[in-house]
């Protein structure tokens, strides 16, 4: 299991895209049940599958924080051992806890988890999930993780680079770094676009993705 890249377990996966998870929706309008098509949880939509995997709000206070966390939590550890960051050896991957700032030893690189960046202009969207300057090369990485409804995984890959450009811009601009986006979108059950390995490969790290 070790590096490789999982948001659910394996048989949710396959019943939410068998489309056969026993939702109200599916109950109710399918079945032809006499019940109440609504989410049990915040009543305000049709509980549809890709409603209750990635779009009910009462969910994305936590569970999909959660979730999305989980994802750059695994990569954060990926590129920590990559990069020679002293970890605590005793912990394995799922028990690791992002420091805001990691440097490599000797100083070569540094990774920060959730950080906004410091600009001398205004930027809305200057807080990628994981940042890594590499000092030696002059390179600066922005990864930033989305896990979306399975249909929305090659738009919202192309949104990141969009989102991210002022950033990139202003990054280059002040500290002279050739500085890349790499986007890391994951359906919710594990739909990814054809381009997701090749992002992937540009993270330091041993990232798996199955
Ligand atoms: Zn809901």
């Amino acid at each position: 299991m070790k590096g490789d890249l999982k948001t659910e377990t394996e048989s949710e996966i396959v019943a939410a895209q068998d489309r056969v998870l026993q939702s109200n929706y599916y109950t109710t309008k399918i079945l032809n049940t006499e019940t109440d098509s609504k989410c049990r949880l915040c009543q305000q939509f049709d509980e549809k599958i890709d409603h209750t995997i990635s779009a009910c709000p009462i969910l994305a206070k936590e569970q999909y924080i959660k979730r999305h966390d989980r994802v750059s939590a695994q990569l954060h550890c990926n590129i920590c051992k990559e990069t020679e960051v002293q970890l605590d050896k005793k912990k394995h991957w799922y028990e690791h806890v992002p420091k805001s700032v990691e440097t490599s030893q000797g100083g070569k690189v540094t990774i920060l988890w959730n950080q906004q960046v410091q600009t001398d202009r205004t930027i809305p969207n200057n807080k990628p999930d994981i940042i890594i300057h590499d000092n030696e090369k002059g390179t600066c990485m922005l990864i930033d993780v989305t896990i979306s409804g399975d249909r929305n995984v090659v738009k919202k890959e192309a949104k990141k680079f969009l989102k991210h450009k002022d950033l990139t811009i202003e990054i280059q601009c002040m500290r002279n770094v050739k500085t890349k986006v790499i986007p890391i979108i994951i359906g919710a059950t594990g739909t990814i676009s054809k381009s997701f390995r090749k992002y992937v490969s540009n993270i330091p790290g041993n990232n798996e993705v199955k």
